[in-house]
């Protein structure tokens, strides 16, 4: 500043050139560019600018500096001018100096007006001729810094204070919360207590936590928990403790069976609680609060209720059972109660006829003592008769015996035997010869055996009957036939011999008409055929004709050949039929007969299901027997019927079976190859279903 202010062109500023200055004011010059303490002068009316080194930092960058040297006042601080004027004036007036300390007096430096703040005096410079003050000389100081320091200083003061107070209210408010804690644990309607430290000392405990734990308030205040409940130790609590004390984490338990003693007495309680830590303001877990409700109560009524349930379910289940039960006895006894009537009401019908017929003469009573040290027959007069045995007499059952003829003797020892060893009724059809005169009598007689509370067989009771009569008819009636089927076969046979030739021949003539009707025709005649064999068949049957031929032959191919057979001469049936068949079942058999019999069940299982139904024969094994099945999808056929469908003539009249032509002789015809085979023949079925008819024969 000092070469500034040398250089400088005062020739041309108000106060001239230095050589004309006043002693005074190049005294007050030299003092303050030598001073290092920021100054500033203003000299003259003008109050020209002069300022030192030490007063440059505060006129910042880019702002006054060196602009104002030389320049008045008022152009020189002309931002401030309104400020400062008052004060340069009060001293250029005689006034006194002015000191001021830390004044906002913003200045524009560093581009911009600025906030700066100053301690400063204004002094006056006298001038050399009089004692009135040409210049003011400015000693400053920017205290800016110290001022934006204090500030913040300030700020953080305030801020301080405010956290205090923030601290106390805090302060305040946990004293607050803990005494609304205690009023709230106090007043809870559930058990409540507060544990300090990790001693878990009761620091309160309401009335509901005393009667849970089954202590006085003096015994548990100010005390370890669980020196005063050392049960919990062993139950684990001393852990659960340490741990939502040391982790913070909350516990609960519902229906926790804790055992607690209670005045001495050992008592298990179901209880919900809840073990929560609290912290004190600086996060410090310092206690333990515990909630809890006594279940106890709930618990046991709820178990009770809970097995009484499944008391109750159980109950209910058997109870089930039982009606189950009841209900089919009761329709079991239902059924009992109307065959017991239709038994009844069938006696109480054939009761009349019975005595009619032992008074009429037609009928017979025998009865055998089972005891063979007494078993003389007790017979009415009638059998005696039949017999040719003396009025009054009581033959063996020997002496019968011999008389009945040799062919059916073993038949009747059979079913004798079988009427004693499976308690069954005997019906049985035979020829006898009359003692006296030698002669051929037809008789039906029908027996059982009774038996004593302890098994043993006591009397056989039955009834004869004469049926000579109707027997011979039968056999006349089966002779005719014979005769008849037999005189027709013959014609049949060239029948369908020379149908077969013209069948052949017409193949390759194109007329479809009548190889369609050679077809049908062959079709009718080998019906007819089938029937007239049936009939045949059972006249021979019925006079002891019919005899078996056996020879050995492979099943499934007798099968197959059967069925394609069938196919061929009927070629009407769209029921396909499917066959599985065991590799070589060898049978020793009546080859035709058994081929007869699957004819009658295949051709049944035709008639009686629909066109589209499928048939399906099974040939295998079984244990020792060979066992044919055929099956289909048809009308199918009910319980009651089953049992008598291989009775002779016996056919099924319904709405079904109506339309279907048929003598009822098929099945029986069957059951009869099939025993004389010593094999079985059965049925199942269900109605509207379908039916599967078997065979089995001997290997
Ligand atoms: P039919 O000449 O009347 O067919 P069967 O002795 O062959 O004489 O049969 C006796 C009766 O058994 C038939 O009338 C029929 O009602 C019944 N039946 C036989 N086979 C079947 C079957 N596969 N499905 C339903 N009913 C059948």
């Amino acid at each position: 500043m000092g070469n500034l202010t040398r250089q400088y062109n005062w020739q041309e500023s108000a106060i001239g050139s230095p050589d004309s200055w006043p002693q005074s004011l190049r005294t007050t010059v030299n003092i303050m560019l030598n001073s290092k303490f920021p100054m500033l002068l203003f000299w003259g009316p003008e109050m020209i600018c002069f300022y030192n080194d030490a007063y440059r930092p505060s006129l910042g960058q880019n702002g006054k500096h060196p602009g104002i040297l030389g320049k008045p006042a008022a152009e020189a601080f002309e931002e401030i001018w309104s400020v400062i004027k008052p004060l340069l004036y009060q001293v250029f007036e005689g006034g006194e100096a002015v000191w001021q300390e830390d004044q906002l007096i913003p200045i524009f430096r560093n581009g911009h007006v600025e906030d700066v703040y100053w301690t400063f005096s204004y002094c006056p410079v006298a001038d050399d001729a009089s004692e009135n003050p040409a210049g003011v000389l400015v000693i400053c100081n920017e205290t800016t810094d110290k001022i934006l320091a204090y500030q913040k200083l300030e700020e953080k003061n305030l801020q301080l204070q405010t956290a205090i107070e923030a601290v106390s209210l805090a302060q305040q408010e946990i004293k607050e919360n803990v005494r609304n804690l205690r009023q709230i644990i106090l007043q809870a309607p559930v058990a409540m207590a507060l544990f300090e430290g990790n001693d878990y000392i009761v620091e309160i405990a309401n009335e509901r936590a005393l009667t849970l734990w089954g202590k006085k308030l003096e015994d548990v205040l100010e005390k370890p928990i669980l020196g005063c409940m050392p049960e919990l130790i062993s139950q684990g609590f001393k852990e659960l403790l340490d741990h939502v004390y040391k982790t913070g984490e909350t516990f609960s338990a519902t229906e926790l069976p804790v055992k607690i003693v209670r005045y001495d007495q050992v008592e298990t309680a179901y209880v919900n609680f809840v073990f929560q830590a609290l912290a004190d303001p600086d996060g410090k877990i310092n206690r333990l609060i515990t909630i809890g409700t006594d279940v106890t109560a709930q618990v046991i009524n709820r178990k009770k209720l809970e097995n009484s349930e499944a008391k109750l379910q159980s109950l209910n289940e058997e109870l089930a059972v039982s009606v189950e039960e009841l209900t089919a006895s009761n329709e079991e006894l239902e059924r009992m109660q109307l065959h017991l009537r239709e038994i009844i009401g069938r006696l109480s019908e054939s009761e009349e006829k019975l005595k009619f017929a032992i008074a009429t003469g037609e009928m017979g009573i025998w009865t055998w003592n089972a005891d063979p040290r007494n078993s003389k027959a007790s017979v009415s007069p009638f059998v005696n008769e039949l017999f040719g045995f003396l009025p009054g007499q009581h033959p063996s059952p020997q002496e019968f015996k011999q008389l009945i003829h040799p062919d059916y003797l073993p038949k009747v020892d059979e079913k004798l035997k079988e009427a004693i060893e499976q308690k069954q009724f005997i019906d049985l059809e035979y020829p006898i010869r009359n003692l006296q005169n030698n002669k051929l009598k037809w008789i039906r007689a029908t027996g059982k055996m009774f038996y004593d509370d302890h098994g043993v067989p006591t009397l056989y009771y039955g009834l004869v009957m004469d049926i000579t009569e109707r027997k011979l008819d039968e056999l006349r009636k089966n002779d005719f036939i014979a005769m008849v089927s037999h005189e027709l076969k013959t014609p049949l046979t060239s029948l369908t011999l020379l149908i077969q030739l013209m069948d052949k021949r017409l193949k390759n003539s194109g007329d479809s008409f009548t190889t369609t009707s050679f077809r049908k025709s062959s079709a009718l005649v080998k019906k007819m055929n089938g029937m007239i064999n049936g009939f045949l068949n059972v006249s021979r049957l019925e006079s002891g004709k019919l005899q078996m031929h056996k020879e050995s032959f492979d099943l499934g191919g007798l099968i197959n050949e059967v069925v394609e057979e069938f196919l061929f001469a009927t070629n009407h049936s769209n029921n396909t039929i499917n066959i599985t068949a065991a590799e070589k079942i060898i049978i020793d058999a009546d080859r035709e007969k058994i081929a007869s019999v699957l004819s009658n069940l295949i051709n049944n299982a035709i008639k009686y299901s629909a066109a589209d139904q499928p048939i399906h024969i099974n040939c295998t094994t079984v244990g020792n027997s060979a066992q044919v099945s055929i099956t289909d999808k048809g009308i199918g056929i009910k319980a009651h019927d089953l049992e008598k469908l291989f009775n002779r003539y016996y056919r099924i009249e319904n709405q079904h079976t109506r339309n279907i032509a048929g003598f009822g002789i098929g099945l029986y015809l069957c059951a009869e190859i099939i025993n004389r085979h010593n094999g079985k023949i059965w049925a199942e079925s269900e109605p509207d279903k379908g039916s599967t008819f078997y065979f089995s024969l001997p290997l």
